[in-house]
């Protein structure tokens, strides 16, 4: 098949931020490694807002002057509506810090992810689209048997066996090893959908020197907006409820967003002389975890790994920091040819309790009577935390010391 050998060091199954990032770091360290994508390259793929801690990933795999002059607005801040339109002063991450690495960008995937794709090539990485993994290679059924290869097929050919010390799983939502494995955990809290549309002709703010992604929730609070102001006029708009509020009985999507949209009457007039650029596109079922992450001989990343939920653009930074730390992982198992789950899955603890603090916020912004806007006026000493977080700082000793306030001020005000 299509310069593709029979054994590699390491396979990576998915194409994305994950799977690509992985990929580089693996094969720079010098190990044979195969990264396979399904679709043609470059492909659509939703979540454009980055976190600015994105920086230092972008110059390890040395991308960083790609995304400089690649012309994608600067994301500046973020910023909060609440549901009676307030808007919340916005947090400019470069008010909080001022370095360069405080900032980030609005992205077209497409083109994002296909320029990770071609990093992981020019890293010495085997690129190959237009392959599909059809199932891994694994004496059986459970977590605990040992991955040893994947089956794979490019377009109408036979599928053929390739072999691998490890392979990561960096499938995104189709979460094709925990799938096989009953590994999969859909969050019951989180039984979200989302509906969005590009949109050209937008309100556009640029103080503060770039854009900001706006969160903001309608009237009711069923549901929540992003505004997140890409290139070319273009902005993408989506909103996000519970799953059987806007999916049951509710008529046509294109019906229930425009109902939600009059209920947010900011983005209404944000949208007055904006026009649609395509159709609305739908996603559900998109927050769940994985009951477990690593085997012998193999790793989940990204969204194969698991998701939260979309209100504080973290997937795509997410996808990139668990593929860094799982690569690392990997390179030291194959330098001490040992590939156990031990190794391949040391980084996990740390990551899922980091990570729990970004859970945390998202359950405070679910929760009856979030207005960060209101919390931060009471409690100011948990502004840095809190813009830190918004940035990505997770990794870095955040402790989460907003939560001894925020959650007992959430609770009083439900009392209330
Ligand atoms: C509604 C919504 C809005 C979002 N908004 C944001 C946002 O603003 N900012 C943000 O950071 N994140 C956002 N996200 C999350 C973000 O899109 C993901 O977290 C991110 O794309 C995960 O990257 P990944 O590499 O893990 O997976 P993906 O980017 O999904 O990549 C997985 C790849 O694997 C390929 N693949 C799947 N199966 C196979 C197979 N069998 N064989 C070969 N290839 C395969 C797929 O084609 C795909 O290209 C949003 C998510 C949702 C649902």
């Amino acid at each position: 098949m299509n310069g593709i050998n029979s054994h590699y060091d390491c396979i990576i199954i998915g194409g994305g931020p994950a799977g690509t990032t992985a990929a580089a770091l693996v094969a720079e360290a010098g190990y044979s490694t195969l990264l396979v994508e399904r679709a043609k390259m470059p492909r659509y793929h939703i979540g454009e807002s980055l976190m600015p801690e994105t920086y230092w990933i972008f110059e390890r795999l040395g991308v960083l002057d790609q995304m400089q002059a690649s012309g994608y607005p600067k994301k500046v801040g973020v910023q909060f509506v609440n549901n009676t339109g307030k808007e919340s002063s916005p947090f400019f991450f470069r008010t909080h810090d001022d370095r360069e690495s405080s900032e980030t960008w609005h992205v077209d995937r497409a083109e994002f992810d296909k320029m990770l794709f071609d990093n992981a090539a020019v890293k010495g990485a085997t690129c190959c689209d237009n392959t599909r993994v059809l199932d891994v290679l694994a004496a059986g059924e459970t977590a605990n048997e040992r991955v040893t290869g994947v089956l794979l097929q490019q377009a109408e050919n036979a599928s053929i066996e390739v072999v691998a010390k490890v392979v990561v799983d960096a499938t995104g939502q189709q979460t094709l090893l925990a799938n096989r494995f009953g590994l999969r955990c859909e969050n019951s809290d989180l039984r979200k959908a989302a509906m969005w549309q590009y949109y050209r002709g937008a309100h556009r703010d640029t103080a503060g020197g770039g854009v900001k992604t706006v969160i903001m929730h309608a009237a009711d609070k069923r549901s929540w907006f992003w505004f997140i102001p890409m290139s070319d006029d273009l902005v993408s708009v989506g909103v996000v409820g519970d799953r059987d509020y806007l999916l049951k009985g509710r008529g046509t999507p294109a019906e229930v967003f425009a109902d939600e949209l009059k209920k947010c009457s900011t983005l209404e007039g944000w949208l007055a002389d904006a026009q649609p650029e395509d159709d609305l596109q739908i996603a559900r079922e998109f927050s769940y975890t994985t009951t477990r992450s690593a085997g012998d001989g193999w790793v989940l990343v990204g969204d194969a790994w698991g998701f939260i939920d979309p209100v504080y653009s973290s997937g795509v930074y997410f996808a990139l920091k668990s593929a860094e730390l799982a690569a690392e992982c990997i390179i030291d198992g194959l330098r001490i040819g040992d590939t156990s789950a031990a190794t391949l899955g040391r980084w996990l603890p740390d990551f899922g309790r980091q990570i729990g603090l970004i859970r945390k916020l998202v359950d405070a912004f679910y929760s009856d009577h979030f207005r960060v806007g209101k919390f931060i006026q009471e409690h100011p000493e948990h502004q840095s935390e809190l813009v830190d977080m918004l940035i990505g700082r997770v990794f870095n000793g955040c402790e989460g010391r907003i939560f001894e306030d925020l959650e007992p001020w959430l609770a009083t005000k439900a009392e209330g």
